[in-house]
């Protein structure tokens, strides 16, 4: 064990795990150097953070500069870089999504996002959310968080009127017509919820990620189609005055290939959530709704000592300047297909036909996904939607075993999912075509 590692685990707490054992002293664009100077490529980009890639130069430039003129004033006074933000998300999100707040982190976001729902419905004590979801560490998020029982496991009972309703999966369900039929189980179980359990007048909000993401890199179904999941809820929550929030934490800022994931579904939330990839990896939150929303909150009722301060406010615009000026949603949908496009070659089973022929949106199509299929010796369920892209294996020894493996071969990879039988891929958004190939050849390689 070096000498950094032997520090680390007498000086650092021992509840934050990693996923590798080295010790990073620099990054830059795909790449991760070591202590040992070792070059590592990176398909995790920080957990769904670096966008543009570790070190963007002008994402450096912009917080050198910005840093040189004000890094830190708080809510003493107002400055620019904040309202600049504020300005160009209302301008970037749907629909009438105008008023920020700031904070630090996702986790962040979803409890200020609680608070503004309390405020605006009072004495509805109920709130929903998606099996499979992960919302964060606070006690409120880990309170809406069900994707894995440990992480709540030491803390509950923690904040009460917590219900959940399944995440519907498609990918358990090839067919469209099996697709349909899970769907509409779902409204009903959801329905009949509400019916004898949990009257809906006394429910504040349903949260939801539009493409679940701890949970297993799982889009919404209903991409391309009408009466789509997203949609469902917001109809039910129009009809009982209750409150959508989508938690875009992971699935935002150009990850899927469209700004916001939601945009696929054209579902407007009334709250989003924000954070991971807002700021090109300096940390930064938000939480944001309409003018009249937002205004439930009065002065004084939330705050931050950081969040929202010039040096991250200055990350995000720079980011957002770069993802519209040079047209990295392209480099997103080019990429995602050709890691479906690598394994479907490969793929034995005949299921992924299947789906496509029964009008799936899923071929040449950013949302794609199949039941399992045969890849050499491998059972292996391929699904995600953009840059957001999952390795299902059958069991928890092959991911770990494929994860490994990519280890030796000097590649980071991360898993996700309630069994830790994923993998995920979640690269930077700028990655090249040759870097990403070298990931799915040493994944290729270790399947066979
Ligand atoms: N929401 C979602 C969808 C996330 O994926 C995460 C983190 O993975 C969070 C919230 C919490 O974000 P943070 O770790 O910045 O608190």
């Amino acid at each position: 064990m070096s000498d950094s590692l032997e520090r680390d685990a007498k000086y650092l707490s021992p509840a934050l795990g990693r996923a590798h054992h080295i010790v990073a002293v620099k990054a830059k664009g795909s790449y991760i150097t070591d202590e040992q100077g070792d070059n590592y490529l990176d398909l995790t980009s920080g957990i769904a953070v670096n966008q543009i890639g570790h070190a963007h130069p002008e994402i450096v430039e912009a917080i050198a500069k910005q840093a040189a003129d004000c890094i830190h004033t708080s809510c003493v006074v107002h400055y620019p870089a904040n309202i600049d933000l504020a300005e160009k998300l209302a301008q970037i999100m749907p629909g009438n999504l105008q008023t920020s707040f700031f904070c630090n982190s996702g986790a962040e976001a979803v409890d200020g996002s609680m608070k503004l729902v309390k405020l605006a419905q009072p004495g509805r004590n109920n709130v929903f959310v998606h099996r499979g979801s992960f919302h964060g560490r606070t006690l409120g998020a880990t309170s809406l968080t069900t994707s894995k029982s440990s992480y709540r496991r030491y803390y509950d009972p923690i904040l009460t009127g917590i219900h959940t309703t399944e995440f519907p999966n498609i990918y358990e369900q090839g067919t469209l017509k099996a697709r349909k039929f899970l769907i509409n189980h779902l409204k009903d179980i959801f329905h009949n919820y509400m019916d004898t359990a949990v009257h809906p007048q006394s429910v504040s909000a349903i949260y939801i990620e539009p493409v679940l993401g701890e949970g297993g890199y799982i889009p919404a179904p209903g991409i391309g189609e009408e009466e789509n999941y997203l949609q469902f809820l917001r109809d039910y929550c129009d009809e009982h005055g209750i409150l959508l929030v989508f938690d875009e934490v992971q699935c935002g800022f150009a990850r899927t290939g469209k700004m916001f994931a939601s945009e696929y579904y054209g579902v407007v939330p009334d709250i989003q959530l924000m954070a991971k990839g807002l700021s090109g990896g300096v940390p930064l939150g938000a939480f944001s709704a309409s003018h009249e929303l937002m205004s439930k909150m009065p002065p004084g009722s939330h705050g931050s000592t950081w969040g929202g301060n010039p040096i991250a406010c200055r990350a995000s615009l720079k980011l957002i300047e770069i993802l519209e000026r040079d047209n990295i949603m392209q480099n997103v949908l080019d990429r995602s297909n050709q890691v479906f496009d690598f394994f479907e070659k490969h793929f034995e089973g005949s299921d992924t036909r299947k789906a496509v022929a029964d009008g799936s949106p899923r071929t040449n199509e950013p949302n794609r996904g199949h039941g399992f299929s045969a890849y050499h010796n491998a059972k292996i369920q391929l699904r995600g939607l953009g840059l957001m892209i999952a390795l299902v294996f059958p069991d928890n020894e092959t991911a770990t075993k494929v994860k490994e493996h990519c280890f030796k071969e000097k590649i980071l990879t991360l898993s996700c999912g309630s069994f830790g039988n994923i993998i995920r891929l979640a690269p930077d958004l700028t990655i090249s075509e040759e870097d990403l190939q070298k990931g799915l050849d040493a994944i290729a390689n270790i399947l066979k």
